[in-house]
């Protein structure tokens, strides 16, 4: 009964592909499958030399960086970031961190890690925005990998409320003053992948991923949707 109604509400409110408006089919979920092809994957992400990796040489200690899709302003990946952190689509947060998941698999050093820790939001602008859009991805991601999302591990002490100030901002406080580790017993010894939905410049990644790196034992990967190739 249940998907006989799912079916006429399709026929009545057809859903619409998120990157070209296209009617999408019962098996599409939120992105047709020719777009989702044709979406670009971050180049040489099962290297673990690859550019992700090298941006964070000197700055952070991490046994492996990848991401998913290469993030690129004028792309279809800008539009799914979008519609994930700014149009409340949790849906499509949690089958692209399916996704992300799927392609992680393929690396060794993080399906052996222990488990998964999204990057915070302040807790005012979680209320804000209903969500933390990472906590999504790190669902999808923990479904199809089988490990645990510890998403209140870490929190994030400042609120800065407007985007364009954010690197700056981050770039002079010191870590200590941004993100403090609340369950630290919890993370002694274990391999965590700290996620995010896109990676540019690292800052807030560099922040978050020192802090969990005072934990004792802790070893760090970083995985996020998607990066821009630097
Ligand atoms: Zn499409």
């Amino acid at each position: 009964m249940n998907k006989l109604l799912n079916s006429l509400g399709h026929l009545i409110f057809p859903n619409l592909c998120v990157c070209c408006d296209a009617y999408l089919t019962f098996q599409e979920e939120a992105i047709c499958d020719l777009c989702y092809f044709r979406l670009p994957r971050f180049e040489n992400y099962l290297n673990p030399e690859n550019s992700l990796a090298k941006k964070f040489w000197g700055r952070l200690q991490v046994e492996y960086a990848s991401a998913y899709l290469q993030f690129n302003s004028h792309s279809d990946v800008r539009k799914i970031l979008h519609e994930i952190k700014y149009k409340g689509n949790r849906n499509l947060g949690i089958e692209m961190g399916k996704a992300l998941g799927k392609a992680m698999l393929k690396i060794p050093q993080l399906n052996s890690a222990d488990s998964i820790i999204p990057i915070p939001l302040h807790p005012k602008r979680e209320i804000e925005r209903g969500y933390n859009q990472s906590n999504l991805i790190a669902q999808g991601m923990s479904e199809v990998m089988g490990k645990h999302v510890y998403a209140d591990s870490i929190v994030r002490k400042k609120y800065n409320s407007t985007q364009t100030s954010k690197k700056r901002y981050e770039r002079f406080i010191n870590s200590n003053e941004i993100f403090q580790v609340v369950k630290p017993q919890m993370l002694q010894n274990k391999h965590v992948i700290l996620i995010d939905d896109v990676i540019t410049t690292g800052a807030t990644i560099e922040a978050c991923g020192n802090i969990l790196l005072g934990v004792e034992g802790l070893k760090l990967s970083v995985v996020s949707l998607a990066a821009a190739i630097s």
